[in-house]
């Protein structure tokens, strides 16, 4: 730098002459935090600014964040993705862009997660704009898209809590018959399962805070989707903000490295574990896709990577209400008791208490969450340990 700057002048552009990239290509994504960026040729501005040809500010875009859209896009087979502060600024990006109005509105399937329902209310339900369909009535489905002719259809990939599956392809393929919108939430199951977009999805959304991320220690969404899609909704977060800061995007990526690895873990834990809840008097049913007496176990098997039904489990415990069950959930030791899941460690959740709160007993009943109904997110400790927890918590009740 110029010795006759001052001090100030230096202590603001000091060390910005050296491009460490200029010393060998980095193993893992830098974090570029800059959020604006500048050229030496003002057409290069001009170009960055409208054009989308170069980086200009951070909410419209910036390397580390762009990585991890290509990542993400990569893993789920689709054209490009968008990454947003977290799951719901994902979700309500696309619901934002999907054309919804009272004459053309959005056909949701019921049990979804309990916050994007109110997403839904919210955004949609006083313009009676909103539908809903039972997840695996695939007669209903059909039905309420030919009456309906929505603009979206919307479902989860696996529903929370009571992890139905929806017969994805014929849903596609009746909404696409009358130009609706496909968007699914595939957090639970990741594309390490399946990877919706292969049967037609056109926007596949994530809370990159679960399995993506894995360590609990990131919030952050990402939409899927075709080109001209996810440049729609780029376009949109410019005026709509909710983007994920660079350090975030840095954090889901590397979770992404070892998603494989730790999807192996989960479902495999996941299975072992429900196998023995299955066999406790104390426990009057269980819920998890693996177990061939689960309704859609069949529909799991046929779409999702073979062997893999992924690391969520739900149970009821028998004749229990919310004092027994907090009493469970006291007695602890090594299950977190946390609300949300996909993380390396065990967490339990107790959806009446947290995710489907806000429903309201009365609509939680009718989506068939009772009060004694847990959701267990199987991390990647030993199965035996987490059994062994379960096991000692169950006799404390
Ligand atoms: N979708 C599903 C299935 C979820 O479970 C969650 C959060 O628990 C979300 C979306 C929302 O994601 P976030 O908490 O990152 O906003």
């Amino acid at each position: 730098m110029d010795p006759s700057r001052t001090f100030f002048t230096q202590a603001v552009h000091a060390g910005m002459e050296d491009n460490p990239e200029a010393h060998g290509k980095p193993v893992s994504v830098p974090i570029h935090a800059a959020v604006t960026y500048t050229y030496e040729k003002m057409e290069d501005l001009s170009a960055a600014l409208h054009e989308n040809r170069g980086y200009c500010y951070a909410r419209y875009g910036s390397p580390t964040v762009s990585a991890l859209e290509r990542a993400v896009a990569e893993l789920e087979g689709t054209e490009d993705a968008a990454a947003y502060a977290s799951g719901m600024g994902a979700l309500h990006g696309a619901f934002a862009q999907a054309g919804i109005t009272p004459r053309r509105p959005v056909l949701s399937a019921r049990n979804i997660y309990g916050a994007t329902d109110v997403l839904l209310r919210r955004m949609f339900a006083a313009q009676e704009a909103l539908h809903f369909v039972e997840i695996t009535a695939e007669a209903a489905w059909k039905a309420a898209i030919e009456r309906l002719r929505p603009a979206a259809v919307f479902l989860e990939i696996i529903s929370n809590p009571l992890l139905k599956i929806p017969e994805v392809p014929e849903i596609v393929r009746w909404a696409h018959r009358h130009d609706a919108l496909v968007i699914v939430d595939n957090t639970f199951a990741t594309p390490f399962l399946y990877r919706p977009a292969a049967d037609g999805a056109d926007l596949i959304l994530h809370s990159a805070t679960k399995y993506f991320g894995g360590h609990g220690d990131v919030l952050g969404g990402v939409a899927a989707g075709g080109a001209e899609r996810v440049r729609e909704l780029r376009f949109q977060q410019r005026s709509f903000g909710a983007n994920l800061g660079p350090f975030e995007a840095w954090t889901v990526l590397r979770g992404l490295r070892t998603l494989p690895l730790r999807m192996r873990e989960h479902c495999a834990n996941a299975l072992q574990v429900a196998s023995w809840l299955q066999r406790q008097p104390m426990i009057s049913r269980v819920i998890y896709p693996g177990l061939p007496d689960h309704p859609d176990h069949g529909r799991a098997a046929r779409l999702f990577r073979p062997g893999c039904f992924g690391g969520i489990v739900s149970f009821e415990i028998r004749h229990a209400g919310q004092p027994e069950v907090f009493r469970f959930m006291e007695a602890l030791r090594l299950i977190l008791t946390a609300t949300s899941l996909g993380d390396v460690y065990t967490l339990l959740l107790y959806p009446a208490q947290s995710s489907h709160h806000a429903l309201g007993s009365e609509e939680r009943l009718r989506q068939g969450i009772s009060d004694g109904l847990l959701r267990l997110s199987v991390g990647i400790e030993s199965a035996e340990d987490i059994i062994a927890d379960l096991d000692q918590a169950l006799r404390r009740i």
